[in-house]
């Protein structure tokens, strides 16, 4: 199938998946392309369990400059054309990987965040998640528990949440259509997702600069940046 021949108001029940390279628009780096985050700073001494316990100040500090890169950015044409088409129709699911609240931002509701967000801390403490907008983090200890505080974002080693899981696999086996933009389709289980689209008969799209370990799962491959590929497709 060809992107010309996809009519995407015919669908009713879609799912935009993403990952971060539709942020990179929004000059936020990626993980994985030139550029990127890990390439930069090594995810063993930033990014998992074992690094928080060893040195949590270290870890903060690394987040707070991530959480200051992220609210100091706006989200972009396609964050805002992704939330204009949910509006548009209700039934519309964002399933995302990334953890910069950009989908939020503009417009889009109930976005099923498979990775967290690091607009949220959580504790030690049962009930303890907390949405926290802090620039930098103004304590990095619960002042309840006394414990260290964290970032409520998947780190390299986490296992993920059940609930947004559940919620993306209901929504994706259920879609009529699914829009996958800016994933590399290599950090699992996110990635093996959009198959339980395809088995289910929906359309799946491709929205890439390059192809993927799982582009052959997709039927229309629009090899170019998120914006302007949904600007196409929504004019
Ligand atoms: P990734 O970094 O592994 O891959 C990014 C993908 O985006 C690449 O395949 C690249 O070709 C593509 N891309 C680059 N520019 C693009 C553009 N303009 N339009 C469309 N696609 C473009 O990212 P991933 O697959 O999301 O996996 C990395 C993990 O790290 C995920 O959990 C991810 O969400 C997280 N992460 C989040 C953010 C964020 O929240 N903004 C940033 C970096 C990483």
């Amino acid at each position: 199938m060809s992107a010309a021949g996809l009519a995407p108001d015919a669908f009713e029940r879609i799912v935009f998946f993403t990952g971060a390279g539709l942020s990179a628009e929004a000059g936020l780096p990626t993980y994985r392309g030139s550029g990127g985050v890990w390439h930069e700073y090594d995810w063993e001494r930033y990014a998992c369990q074992a690094a928080f316990d060893e040195a949590p100040d270290r870890v903060w500090d690394f987040h707070d400059l991530r959480r200051e890169a992220m609210g100091s950015v706006e989200p972009t044409r396609a964050h805002e054309i992704i939330a204009t088409v949910q509006a548009a129709k209700p039934n519309t699911v964002v399933v995302t990987q990334n953890i910069d609240g950009l989908h939020q931002r503009a417009g889009a509701k109930g976005v099923i965040e498979l990775h967290g967000s690091v607009w949220r801390v959580r504790c030690a403490c049962p009930t303890s998640i907390q949405e926290n907008h802090e620039l930098p983090l103004a304590s990095r200890t619960c002042p309840d528990c006394g414990a260290w505080r964290r970032p409520d974002i998947i780190w390299f080693g986490d296992a993920l949440k059940r609930e947004p899981v559940e919620a993306a696999v209901l929504a994706i086996s259920n879609a009529d259509l699914l829009i996958s933009i800016g994933t590399s389709g290599v950090v699992y289980p996110a990635a093996e997702l959009p198959r339980l689209a395809q088995q289910a008969g929906a359309v799946l799209v491709e929205i890439n600069p390059e192809a993927t370990p799982v582009s052959d799962w997709f039927d229309i491959h629009l090899r170019e940046g998120a914006s302007s590929a949904l600007a196409r497709l929504w004019p």
